[in-house]
């Protein structure tokens, strides 16, 4: 039984190869888009588990390939970047994508973070439940948010599963090292940063969140 979908996006073909290989001998069924117009085309008629998304590509670049992905799906996206700059990574996060790795990475590094997001979306949450905070509904079972004005907020992956954690442990301060050991929830390489880029994620899609930055500590979901 396959373990799931991957769709790569990205031009090379030796990193193509050498990922297909190694996916499948896992038990991955393996898609391969050449630029973001065929990953998308596809995605929408073919939805798959996971996509990885080279940020260099011939056409569309990777970060407006996400920006489109995100106006029709949340499947989970890793971004892979050559070059080795915040910016990027940073901008990548912001439109959405919810993991980034640094080229060259190994594909066992690659791997165990794909696993690490499909588990985290299979994870059979124990009586999914609501959680409200100043009329903010958090729903669990549905992933979803819906605001005091009766909007209803879809996060990404890893945006929802952030906000789950912050929820759970309301009224506590929470450092941003807790909070990447606890969301990203495997030995992640990443920096502190990228929780502050959900952070802002978060409050920009859902205002409403009294969602506090502690000063020399990291975060806290008040009410
Ligand atoms: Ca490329």
């Amino acid at each position: 039984m396959s373990k799931g979908t991957v769709l790569l996006v990205e031009d090379e073909d030796a990193i193509a190869d050498m990922l297909r290989g190694f996916f499948e001998r896992d038990g991955f069924r393996f898609l391969h888009a050449v630029t973001g117009e065929e990953a998308i085309a596809r995605l929408r008629t073919r939805p798959v588990n996971v996509v990885l998304l080279d940020l260099n590509l011939p056409g569309i670049d990777g970060i407006d390939v996400c920006r489109q992905i995100r106006g029709f799906s949340a499947v989970p996206v890793i971004m892979l970047t050559a070059r080795d700059e915040e910016v990027d990574k940073i901008v990548g996060l912001e439109v959405g994508a919810d993991d980034y790795v640094t080229k060259p990475f190994s594909p066992r590094e690659l791997l165990a973070r794909v696993r690490a997001v499909l588990r985290r979306i299979d994870e059979p949450r124990e009586a999914p439940k609501v959680i409200e905070i100043d009329g903010v509904e958090i729903d669990g079972g549905r992933r979803e948010v819906r605001t005091p004005d009766g909007e209803v907020i879809r996060p990404t992956a890893r945006e929802f599963d952030l906000l789950w954690y912050l929820a759970e442990n309301r009224g506590l301060a929470l450092s941003r090292a807790q909070i990447l050991s606890a969301v990203w929830g495997y030995d992640y390489f990443g920096e502190t940063r990228t929780v502050d880029v959900h952070v802002r994620q978060l409050r920009k899609k859902i205002p409403a969140l009294p969602l506090e930055t502690v000063w020399g500590v990291g975060y806290r979901l008040d009410g």
